[in-house]
């Protein structure tokens, strides 16, 4: 028999080979696919007892013959017949591909999965395409060819006695990276590795007992081995059930997703939903420092085992995408734009479903298990901080869940729930306008000295130090009412937490202003502001402080990139803060020896800028050897 396809859409065939160049390679999963597909319908058919007899090896045969240059896909599925391969090939997969060429042909965004293109995407690498093909059904077996014009023929085949469908493609010149070992067997490991029938391709080689050589102990020697290869695990651990698997095996699974990882992950999450759509999956929590890269290790997306994607952006909410693992799902639609992926509701109830497990696992490790110190969520906690605050940043639902169960983590390294946070230090630390006043350091080294001041107040200081903390600082301040964050390093101590009883000046009006311009005469105006003020005696005689206000301004501009770039230019700057009441502030003003009282100022405001670490290069030599001088 001759046929002619659709005559409207003569030049298919080019539009296919020229579609989605970069894409070529996913021929080699929707053959494969739909080899699956008829195996699986084979093992349906005789569950329910249509089909007799043994079904014997399922395999699927993936070849290369680098003489004929054809890659031939062969399954023991369930075949097709004459009638079917008329109807199946020839009418509705032609007219599927013409659909979705038609609907697509202007479409500049990237398409999700490209499922939709089916048997015909053979096209994009062959000149001509065979398929061989026997139902299970007691019918001829059928031959159809076509040579990449909208004419086929199709004739019976004597030959061939075995059910199955064989699919030889002849490669074209073109594309003759498609009859190499090494890239087929990419493509299969990176398309085909979770298919849920065996895959076999080309040989591998194992060690094995010989059955004839011996040592010199008597034992077997070690001996290399050829056997068939297969591609893939049929099996996955996401589509078992959770009871079944041990974290060992979670694990191992891990390293079977991502095997150049050697990293351990710190624990998981298995999606399993059929209602009100289907999703199967593992999540893994990798451990997050502070250096964020969603690059490594993405998420995978699969259809029913078929990978399609590691893009899930739209698939899962924009702070899940630092986790790892897989999502399997045949309810996302795949032959859609990214941009309408967004704004289809599945994909929307898929995402919030993600997105409340995370939030389940999270409050569930939260709670102290008996007889145990620590929280499952404190131990792991310093791991996945950043990627919680990201969580509470960015979208809103999760950032109410997280309240509950999000730790601050205190410079001692004892870690708190916001609520009990709150409880220990609103004794101490509610300032005169009834705020409660949580001290925070970014670096517990850096700021060690006012650490010690603060705690010799009886204040706690937190350790606060992600990347995204000032942000978070900020979320916080709107989400808990008379909240403020301070540095500790931000003020005097008296002055961070301000309460009502202030100290009397030892400085009148008129001294005060003759003291203002003596030391603002040896300071850099440009990058200090001096601040006279009246703190106990037995405070420092001079402090360097930084306001709260613009450090973290400055600091979210620069994490935030654009839309904030005002602050992000403003130049670093400090407050000299000068205690009045402090008996070498009154040696300076009542000095008469000009060069006298010059040194006397300088000694004091770099023992200032020492104790924040701000001393350096030629500043510190000079101070180091004015010491020197006066001791
Ligand atoms: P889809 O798989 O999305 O239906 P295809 O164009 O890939 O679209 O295939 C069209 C139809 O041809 C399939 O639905 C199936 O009925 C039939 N078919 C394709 N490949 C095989 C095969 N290897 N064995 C049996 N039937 C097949």
């Amino acid at each position: 028999m001759q046929g002619k396809l659709n005559v409207q859409t003569e030049n298919i065939f080019p539009v296919i080979k020229k579609f989605l160049y970069s894409d070529h390679e996913i021929f080699l999963r929707e053959l494969i696919s739909n080899a699956v597909d008829a195996t699986q319908k084979l093992k349906t058919l005789s569950t329910r007892g249509d089909l007799k007899g043994e079904l014997g090896d399922l395999t699927i045969d993936v070849k290369i013959d680098s003489k004929k240059k054809t890659l031939t896909v062969s399954d023991r599925g369930i075949g097709m017949t004459a009638e079917e391969v008329e109807k199946y090939i020839n009418q509705i997969a032609f007219s599927g591909v013409t659909d979705f060429m038609e609907k697509y042909k202007d479409s500049h965004e990237p398409l999700i999965g490209h499922f939709g293109l089916g048997f015909y995407s053979a096209f994009m690498v062959s000149d001509k395409v065979e398929i061989f093909t026997k139902s299970w059904k007691d019918e001829p077996a059928q031959h159809w060819n076509c040579e990449g014009n909208p004419e086929f023929s199709m004739e019976e085949d004597k030959k061939h006695t075995d059910r199955g469908t064989d699919i030889v493609l002849h490669i074209a010149d073109d594309c003759k990276e498609f009859l190499e070992e090494g890239t087929i067997l990419q493509l299969l490991k990176k398309y085909c590795r979770f298919m849920p029938v065996a895959i076999r391709f080309g040989e591998e080689s194992v060690w094995v007992d010989s059955e004839t050589d011996c040592d010199k102990d008597g034992k077997p020697k070690r001996v290399e081995k050829k056997q068939p290869r297969i591609i893939n695990d049929p099996e996955p651990a996401w589509k078992k059930s959770p009871s079944s698997l041990t974290d060992e095996d979670y694990k191992k699974f891990y390293h079977e997703l991502y095997p150049m990882n050697f990293e351990e992950p710190l624990f998981q999450i298995h999606l399993n939903v059929d209602y009100p759509f289907n999703l199967t999956g593992i999540l893994y929590f990798p451990k997050v420092r502070k250096t964020i890269d969603p690059n490594r290790n993405k998420i995978q997306l699969y259809c029913n085992q078929v990978f399609v994607t590691d893009q899930v952006e739209g698939v899962v909410p924009d702070y899940l995408m630092l986790l790892h693992g897989v999502l399997d799902s045949p309810d996302i639609p795949l032959n859609v734009s990214r941009s309408y992926l967004q704004s289809d509701g599945n994909v929307k109830k898929i995402s919030q479903h993600i997105s409340k497990k995370v939030a389940d696992k999270l409050e569930e490790m939260s709670k102290k298990k008996e007889g145990e110190e620590k929280s499952a969520l404190e131990d792991k906690w310093d791991d996945i901080k950043i990627f919680v605050q990201y969580g509470m940043l960015t979208d809103e639902k999760f950032c109410e869940r997280a309240m509950k169960f999000y730790l601050l983590k205190g410079v001692d390294g004892s870690y708190y729930t916001l609520d009990s946070y709150r409880e220990k230090i609103k004794a101490l630390q509610t300032d005169k306008d009834k705020t409660v006043c949580y001290l925070y350091a970014s670096n517990a080294e850096e700021e060690h000295a006012y650490i010690e001041k603060a705690k010799a107040k009886g204040y706690d200081v937190l350790l606060m130090d992600s990347p995204l903390e000032s942000h978070f600082i900020n979320l916080l301040e709107q989400k808990i009412e008379k909240t403020r964050f301070v540095r500790v390093d931000s003020d005097t101590v008296e002055k961070l937490i301000p309460h009502d009883d202030s100290i009397p000046e030892k400085l009148s009006k008129e001294e005060k202003e003759k003291l203002q311009p003596i030391i603002e005469g040896e300071i850099d105006k440009q990058r200090f502001t001096v601040q006279l003020e009246s703190l106990e005696e037995s405070d420092a005689p001079m402090q360097v402080t930084q306001s709260e206000f613009m450090r973290r301004y400055r600091e979210m501009a620069q994490t935030s990139g654009g839309g904030m770039g005002f602050y992000g230019e403003l130049p670093e700057s400090y407050n000299l803060v000068v205690n009045i009441n402090h008996p070498l502030i009154g040696r300076v003003l009542n000095e008469t020896d000009a060069e006298k009282q010059k040194v006397l100022v300088h000694q004091l405001t770099d023992l200032a800028l020492l104790a924040n670490g701000l001393l350096k290069g030629e500043a510190l030599s000079k101070f180091l050897k004015r010491s020197v001088e006066m001791i």
